[in-house]
Parts: structure tokens; C-alpha cells; sequence
């Protein structure tokens, strides 16, 4: 990946890279102390090096301009510590800029008077510590490539004068050659730095787009689950939730020894009514008597479409007689739906209820507790419809042929 000039161009304090954020994050480590004082304690040990070597006339000064450093980039790093949280991070990357071609200016001059009257085995450690410096420094800052390069620039600019000043002029190439091997190093810096950056944002940009289609697949699989278990037409749970629910409530009631009812309700007449009224009354008439059942039943019932014009309706905890008079109050919320609003009205719909009542001993499989609730429903047809039946009460022959 190549890097366009005009980006390293605006990249001379580092802004463009990334969100604000990582910005800062740099800077909190471009105001970082340590490296400093890693730097500072570099120097001092240069210094006695010189020292044992000769002795260097401006070892003071040269102690004088580390202390000056130091204490400045302290104060600086302060002063970045307590900023303002209106600040610009431009601002910031400015006063960075600032201090770091501080820090080369008396990093170069505290190497430089050392450099001065040096033998010349010191003067080579200290222009090898100069060249360290300046690496690092291109190594730490090189995504403020600027800040770096006039540090390293003015470091090396002022050894370099010390030097050509002992009339040792080979130096100068070489300290060219260095200068372009940091511009290269620090470019490649970038680029890798870039590349990773691209990389990181890639790898957010297909994470969020996993977790939005995974949330979006979990909704599609509860709406899927919401539709195999109702019934288009009222709403209702459909024959699969109500066989479902059959089972696991019997389970319950056998474990926990309640009682439980179940009612099978069958709309009368209901051929005549869609041969009276058409089939989209029909159907009108289906999805009113279901909402009234629903709105008259206890939050603990369940009351299903068991098919065609048949609903069910599973009591638990519910006992005969608790049964026969909530199965009674539906029977008159049936009887008394408003239907003016089909088609073909005045029309009027009753429906037939069979009732099946088991104690937890009693209880011994859904298809025997159906087959009883049917029972009663046929008896409640055969005594005139619109009325409400329990299997207990019907005549004991009528129960055995079941
Ligand atoms: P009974 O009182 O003995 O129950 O008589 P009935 O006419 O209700 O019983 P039958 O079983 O003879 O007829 C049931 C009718 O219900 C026939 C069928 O077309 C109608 N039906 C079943 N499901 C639907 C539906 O979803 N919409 C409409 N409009 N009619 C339906
Ligand atoms: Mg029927
Ligand atoms: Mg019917």
C-alpha cells in the first residue's frame, strides 16, 4: 500500500490517522516520561564515559541542558495531564511538536559539548548514542513523522556541525544517508501502522454486520416459532400449540396432583351460517368468537382453535365445578358476540361446549381427557345446542360407548 504525499503532508503531526480518539490515545503516550528519562540516564553515562576518557570542559552545561529537558517535557506532560476537556487535539499535537524539537535542540546541544573537546574514542560513543537516540525517537513518534524528523533533525544537525568543526568531513554524507534511512523507516512505519489500522476497521465493520444479522436471524426464527404455533385466522394458538400444551400440562398437574378440566367447543350451525352469510362472514364470525374467549378466560388458560369451528379450551388447576361455571360464562360471551360489522348481518352465533374433568389419579393420557370433552360436546348437539355439558353428568352408557 503506497501513501500519497499530500497525506503524509497532513500526517506531519500525526492528525489524520484514525478516529480522535486513537489521536489521543497517542498522545498519551507521546507525553509519556519514561523514554526521557531512559534518554537522560543514556547521556549522563556518555558524559562520564567522556569524562574518564579527557575532561570535558562543559560537562556542566551539558548536565545543565539535560536537567532543562527534563524538567520541561515534566512540566509539558503536566500540562497535558491537566488540559482543558475543550481542547483540540490539534492543539495538543502542536505543543508535542513543540517540545520534541525542544528535547532535540538540547539533546544536540548537551551531546554537542560533550563533543567538543572529546578524545577521539569518546567522540565515537557519542555520536553512537546520538544515531540510538535519533532511532528511537523515529521508532517512538512515527505516527507524528514531523515532531520526529525536526527532532531527530536538529540533533543530528548540530552534532553534525561539532564534527565538521573537527574538520572530519565524511561525516556529513553519512549523516545524509542516516537522515533518508529514517525518512524510509519511519514511512515504513506507517504504512504498516495504516495497513493494520485498515485491517482492525475491516475486521469491526464485519463484526457489526455478523451481530446485526445474527439478531436479525434470531428475529426472523421467533417470528418463524410465533407463525408454526397460531392460528392465522383468530390469532389463536393452533392445534400444534394446543397439543403441546395438552401434554405439558397434564405432566404438571400429575407432578404438582392438581386437578385439571378441558372443554371442547363447537359453534352451531356453523354450515348454515356460511351458507346464510357467505364464507368471509364465516370467517369473521370465527376470528369474533375467538377474541371473545380470549378476553373471558383467566391469564392461566389457554384457548386454542382445535380445528375448522372447534376450539379448545385447557383449565389447569381446575376442578369440575370451577369448570362448569367458567365453561358457562363462555358459553354467554360466545352467544352475546357483536357480529353487525360482517357482511350479510343481523347474524347471531351460539356455540355447544363439552366439559372433561380429571383429580391428578385420575388423569391418564390427552387422548382419554379429549375423548371425554367429546363426549359431552355430542351430548350438549344432541340436547338442543347452545348449552354446556360435563362428561361426570352424562348417563353412563353414553360414557362407556366413548
Ligand atoms: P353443528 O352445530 O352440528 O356443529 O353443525 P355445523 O354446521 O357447525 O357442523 P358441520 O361439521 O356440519 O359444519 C362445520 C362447518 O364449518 C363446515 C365448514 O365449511 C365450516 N368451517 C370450518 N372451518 C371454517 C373456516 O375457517 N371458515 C369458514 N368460513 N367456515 C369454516
Ligand atoms: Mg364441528
Ligand atoms: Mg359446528
Amino acid at each position: 500500500m503506497s501513501v500519497p504525499f499530500h497525506y503524509l503532508l497532513q500526517s506531519a503531526v500525526g492528525r489524520e490517522y484514525g478516529s480522535d480518539r486513537h489521536g489521543w490515545s497517542m498522545l498519551d503516550d507521546l507525553f509519556d516520561m519514561w523514554p526521557h528519562v531512559t534518554a537522560a540516564i543514556a547521556i549522563l553515562l556518555t558524559a562520564l564515559n567522556t569524562y574518564l576518557l579527557g575532561d570535558p570542559q562543559y560537562l556542566g552545561w551539558c548536565v545543565l541542558a539535560l536537567a532543562v529537558q527534563l524538567v520541561a517535557r515534566a512540566i509539558a506532560k503536566l500540562a497535558y495531564r491537566r488540559r482543558d476537556l475543550a481542547d483540540t487535539l490539534d492543539r495538543w499535537l502542536l505543543v508535542f511538536w513543540f517540545t520534541a524539537s525542544g528535547s532535540g535542540l538540547l539533546w544536540g546541544l548537551s551531546l554537542s559539548l560533550l563533543l567538543i573537546d572529546a578524545t577521539p574514542d569518546a567522540r565515537v560513543t557519542i555520536l553512537t548514542v546520538g544515531c540510538v537516540m535519533v532511532q528511537s525517537a523515529s521508532a517512538r513518534a512515527y505516527m507524528a513523522p514531523l515532531p520526529a524528523l525536526t527532532q531527530s533533525g536538529l540533533m543530528l544537525a548540530m552534532l553534525l556541525g561539532v564534527t565538521v568543526a573537527h574538520g572530519d568531513l565524511l561525516i556529513v554524507p553519512i549523516c545524509v544517508l542516516f537522515v533518508l534511512f529514517q525518512i524510509a523507516y519511519i514511512r515504513r512505519l506507517i504504512q504498516l501502522r495504516l495497513a493494520q489500522m485498515q485491517a482492525e476497521s475491516e475486521k469491526n465493520t464485519l463484526l457489526n454486520q455478523l451481530e446485526r444479522t445474527n439478531s436479525e436471524l434470531k428475529l426472523a426464527n421467533e417470528r418463524l416459532a410465533r407463525h408454526a404455533l397460531t392460528d392465522g385466522l383468530t390469532g389463536l394458538p393452533n392445534r400444534r400449540h394446543f397439543d403441546r400444551s395438552l401434554s405439558e400440562m397434564l405432566a404438571r398437574a400429575t407432578r404438582r396432583r392438581q386437578s385439571f378440566s378441558l372443554v371442547l367447543i363447537d359453534v352451531d350451525q356453523f354450515k348454515r351460517f356460511n351458507d346464510t352469510h357467505g364464507h368471509l362472514a364465516g370467517d369473521g364470525c370465527l376470528a369474533a368468537v375467538g377474541k371473545a374467549m380470549a378476553q373471558t378466560i383467566r391469564g392461566t388458560d389457554v384457548i386454542a382453535r382445535y380445528g375448522g369451528e372447534e376450539f379448545a379450551l385447557l383449565l389447569p388447576e381446575t376442578g369440575k365445578d370451577a369448570a362448569r361455571a367458567l365453561t358457562e360464562n363462555l358459553r354467554r360471551a360466545i352467544a352475546a358476540v357483536d357480529l353487525s360489522h360482517l357482511p350479510g348481518s343481523p347474524a347471531s352465533v351460539t356455540a355447544s361446549l363439552g366439559i372433561a374433568s380429571k383429580s391428578a389419579d385420575e388423569i391418564t393420557s390427552a387422548e382419554q381427557l379429549i375423548a371425554c370433552a367429546d363426549e359431552a360436546l355430542y351430548a350438549a348437539k344432541h340436547e338442543g345446542r347452545d348449552c354446556v355439558r360435563h362428561a361426570d353428568d352424562l348417563p353412563r352408557e353414553t360414557t362407556l360407548r366413548a
